[in-house]
């Protein structure tokens, strides 16, 4: 579903990608870890041209990322991406944070929005909170509704970066956990975290990245209980 082949791109005089080749396969879910400033963040952004790449292609159900216009606004929608920041607009409603982009973006009529919106919020554990704000909500809602307004937009895969970094730990818990039953539910994910026990439960595949490769990728069985690379090993004698 999302191929990238031999990926390269610098920020100044830093490789910060360096021939990335991947692919990732409809309903597989993938967790990237490695350490601080490897290139995670940035490897997730080129895949929804939040970041722009200096060689190598990325195709996204194999088509190549448009450069701009209603073409890119329509790769954002289907390439959904929730952040450790939950980035939603602070002075509009919870339902209307995840109708807005449907009817802007999408051209849905605001009903039907409304009712997905709805639909979506139950799915999430927040449908009781529609009409409050950002604000009022705690960081697990908030970030549930970040992944609910994502989702509204209908899209072929989901990228996560760290979405759970920035919440007290009693929170975690429950946006692993729609993190979960949407893989369960076939979502194809590409999941940046520092929660091994989800990388273990959910992930088919992980990937571990240093210095901007992808120094290894296995099962998670086989990656945490014989990691083979070196980095790998001091990766996870340091988390572990
Ligand atoms: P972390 O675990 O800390 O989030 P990461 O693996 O996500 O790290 P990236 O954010 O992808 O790492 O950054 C990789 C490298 O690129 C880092 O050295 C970072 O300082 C650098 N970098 C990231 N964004 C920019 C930018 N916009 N301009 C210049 N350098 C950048
Ligand atoms: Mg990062």
């Amino acid at each position: 579903l999302v191929v990238l082949r031999n990926v390269n791109k610098h920020f100044g005089a830093l490789h910060v990608l360096q021939d990335i080749d991947l692919e990732i396969q409809q309903g597989e879910v993938v967790v990237l870890i490695g350490p601080s400033g490897s290139g995670k963040s940035t490897l997730c952004r080129t895949i929804n041209r939040l970041e722009t790449i200096d060689s190598g292609t990325i195709t996204v159900d194999g088509r190549p990322l448009p450069a701009e216009g209603r073409e890119l606004a329509r790769l954002r929608a289907e390439v959904g991406m929730v952040f450790q920041s939950f980035n939603l607009f602070a002075h509009k409603t919870v339902l209307e944070n995840v109708v807005l982009g449907q009817v802007k973006v999408r051209g849905i009529a605001r009903d039907k929005a409304a009712a997905t919106a709805r639909e979506l919020l139950d799915r999430v554990g927040v449908g009781a909170q529609a009409a409050k704000y950002p604000a009022q909500l705690s960081g697990g809602q908030q970030q549930r509704v970040a992944i609910a307004r994502a989702l509204a937009m209908n899209p072929k895969v989901m990228l996560f970066d760290e979405p759970t970094s920035a919440l007290d730990p009693e929170m975690i818990n429950e946006v692993l956990e729609v993190m979960r039953q949407l893989a369960a539910d076939g979502m194809t994910m590409v999941v940046v975290t520092h929660e091994m026990g989800f990388a273990r439960s959910a992930a088919n595949r992980v990937l571990f990245m240093a210095d901007g490769r992808i120094v290894e990728q296995n099962t998670p069985e086989a990656f945490f209980t014989a990691p083979r690379s070196e980095r790998a090993k001091d990766f996870l004698s340091k988390i572990l």
